[in-house]
């Protein structure tokens, strides 16, 4: 795991049976694109580079189309490029021949890109409130473009937010001798390694697009509706935004119920009396509006962390698994449920649990926010003996720091890791905490595991071991 030194995720995972080996990287990504982030990004990309001595990388994952977890194979592209990459990995919403996923990605595009216009809009308004608004949105839009992003929107589509993402995807097809796109149910050995030595099982995204687009999903609702909803609202925002700031009058005020003469004066004696009133502030309802915007983009970036490709590496020898759920959120854990696995592929009886019950190695999803780890299945299936937590979380982010930013870790879903795994939780940016110390307090919990975390502080990243074979 390395310190990529704001929120994102960047993972390298080795491999090794006698002189076999096998390099696979997920994701290389931070949430900023600043100089700063740049340059971490490709010394860990120098790093990686320099330790496979020559060799290229076997696979690279892109796991979702989020800047912090892509935007390093578009900043440290030319080292990856010299580093050799033979096998990309990508899912199948990334799969340019896919109708669905073409559907799905046209109707994300114009969503983003109203929320754009929508940002831009309420900056522009000299309002406390319409700022504070429009920043919101913008954190949330961080996550698909370069905040430097040209305005207006250029003309030129391969231009258009979401940038810097989209980049990273075009990259990495062109990084790859081989580009693969993965659906669920899908089951391949890991390339570079003889047959039956690792498993790749791959559970996510889903393909049900109630589940890919939601937290709670419903069964009558299709994906299409919903997003048809969303794009409605972001455009009658759009336009709402309009008369706010005297652009133009809607035709639809003229249906109003009341006649123009009805109308009061937010200076008249009646509001500056009880609406005005400051015991009545919570009872205001003017910037009630701007929510909606916000809520809109959450809605998107749900989705798009729903999206994520999600992974089970099975060591064959001794069934344990490592499993790496890029930023899924509810709708993509539940899917799991009803994968049909490729029978010719998998052993009498395997099931989800199976892959749940070996994990002795999860990768927190989505740095561990409280939505993206299913609690009933962390409650009672992932519940081996010598489970590691790895959480790729920076808690001097400033979107995270900062007046009700994020919750990040979540502190219910942090406590309940530490539970389950006797405290063998590591975190991206120190770490441990201190009650995870290896050497210290939780020097017991991790003598029960057989290899101990190592932390290299010059070289950014938190390394740990395991054993493939039995115990
Ligand atoms: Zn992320």
């Amino acid at each position: 795991m390395f310190q990529v030194g704001e929120l994102g995720d960047c993972f390298l995972l080795k491999f090794k049976k006698d002189d076999n080996e096998s390099s696979v990287l997920i994701d290389c990504g931070s949430f900023r694109n600043s100089d700063k982030s740049e340059h971490r990004l490709q010394a860990i990309a120098g790093f990686i580079q320099e330790d496979l001595k020559g060799k290229s990388l076997d696979v690279v994952v892109g796991t979702h189309q989020h800047n912090d977890h892509l935007s390093g194979y578009v900043h440290a592209f030319d080292i990856f490029r010299q580093t050799g990459v033979d096998n990309v990995w990508l899912s199948w919403l990334d799969d340019p021949k896919d109708e669905q996923a073409g559907k799905i990605a046209a109707g994300q595009r114009k969503v983003t890109e109203n929320l754009q216009k929508i940002v831009t809009g309420l900056a522009k308004n000299n309002n406390e409130s319409h700022l504070l608004a429009s920043e919101r949105i913008s954190d949330i839009l961080g996550f698909y473009m370069a905040p430097d992003v040209e305005e207006p929107i250029p003309e030129k589509k391969e231009k258009r937010p979401p940038v810097v993402p989209q980049m990273g995807v075009d990259n990495l097809r062109k990084l790859g001798k081989t580009i693969t796109y993965l659906s669920p149910g899908s089951v391949v050995d890991l390339p570079a390694l003889p047959q039956n030595l690792v498993k790749v099982y791959v559970l996510g995204p889903p393909r049900n697009s109630n589940l890919l687009f939601d937290i709670n999903p419903n069964k009558d609702e299709t994906y299409d509706s919903k997003l048809a909803a969303v794009s409605n609202l972001a455009e009658g925002y759009l336009s709402a935004m309009k008369n706010f700031t005297g652009e133009s009058v809607d035709s639809d005020e003229g249906n109003f119920p009341f006649d123009k003469k009805y109308d009061k004066k937010l200076t008249s004696k009646l509001f500056s009396k009880e609406y005005q009133a400051k015991t009545n502030a919570w009872r205001t309802i003017d910037d009630e509006w701007l929510d909606q915007a916000e809520r809109l983009s959450l809605y998107l970036d749900t989705y798009t962390n729903n999206s994520s490709l999600v992974l089970a590496f099975e060591l064959v020898e001794s069934g344990k698994v490592l499993l790496f759920v890029g930023d899924a959120q509810t709708g993509n854990w539940l899917s799991w449920e009803d994968i049909k696995w490729d029978e010719k592929k998998v052993k009498a009886g395997f099931s989800l649990d199976y892959l749940l019950n070996n994990t002795v190695l999860y990768k927190v999803g989505h740095h561990c926010s409280h939505n993206a780890t299913l609690k009933e299945y962390l409650d009672d299936k992932i519940t081996h003996p010598h489970l590691v937590a790895m959480i790729p979380v920076d808690r001097t982010d400033p979107n995270i720091t900062k007046d009700k930013g994020w919750k990040m870790p979540a502190v219910n879903l942090y406590n309940k890791l530490k539970e389950k795994a006797e405290n063998r939780v590591l975190v991206m940016d120190i770490g441990y905490d201190a009650d995870c110390d290896p050497d210290g307090e939780a020097k017991e919990s991790w003598a029960k595991v057989p290899f101990k975390p190592v932390y290299n502080q010059q070289k950014f990243y938190i390394e740990y071991e395991v054993h493939g074979a039995p115990n």
